[in-house]
């Protein structure tokens, strides 16, 4: 490996950390997840099948814009494709993770997209997090069925599976997937005390709005 710059360095760095994050705030369990960065044309992605713990800088695996790997790197997460093709398609985002978080996950297992009983399902973009049909992890087909669903959002559920979150940097996609999470808590919860109130496209069309003037704005 040619010794990375400074800026692939803290990239590196950066991916480990928040792979250490996702496991420390429960969204992740021992090898389950992975995260992915844009470095100029190229991905930097988290190995396969390793726990954070065990991971440090060099273990990340550097996918050039044509999809290779450099000789002798380690094996990229075997969802390497599924980031590369959001990344590729993407140029509104720089970061994605993927975890099988317990709430999005039971969801994902059902089939059922995280409706808005809470007007934050609006922070990924969409008034619903859909689902992406079912596919075996780690194939094309998988990928494939993440980009279609995830459209121009920031999230998605993987059936059977998962979810997914896309961001500017990888601490916005971590913020992301922890909102899904909360929000398929949430959507959970209401379901079982039973027949919650679903926020209607007018009221969800609100709250984008109301979005765009909330917060610091300087
Ligand atoms: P990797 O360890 O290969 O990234 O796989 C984990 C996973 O979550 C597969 O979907
Ligand atoms: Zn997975």
């Amino acid at each position: 490996m040619t010794a990375p710059t400074a800026e692939e360095s803290e990239l590196r760095a950066d991916l480990v950390r928040i792979m250490r994050k996702m496991a420390a705030s429960g969204l992740n369990k021992g090898a389950s997840g992975n995260a992915s960065v844009r470095l100029g044309e190229d991905m930097l992605i988290t190995p396969s099948g390793l726990a954070p713990d065990l991971m440090d800088e060099q273990s990340i695996v550097r996918v050039a814009a044509d999809g290779t790997t450099e000789p002798g790197a380690p094996r990229p997460s075997s969802e390497w494709a599924m980031h590369w093709r959001i990344l590729r398609q993407r140029r509104d985002i720089d970061a994605v993770v993927h975890c099988h978080s317990r709430y999005a996950t039971i969801l994902a297992c059902c089939h059922r997209p995280i409706e808005p009983v809470h007007y934050m399902v609006s922070v990924t973009g969409g008034a619903e997090v859909p689902v992406a049909p079912y596919q075996i992890f780690g194939t094309p087909e998988l990928a494939d069925a993440v980009v279609a669903t995830v459209d121009g959002h920031l999230a998605c559920l993987l059936a059977n599976h998962g979810q997914i979150a896309l961001g500017r940097s990888l601490d916005h996609a971590f913020a992301i997937a922890e909102e899904v999470e909360e929000q398929a808590a949430v959507y959970y919860g209401a379901q079982l005390l039973g027949s919650p109130h679903v926020l209607d496209e007018n009221q969800m069309n609100d709250i984008f709005r109301r979005f765009e003037d909330y917060g610091q704005k300087r």
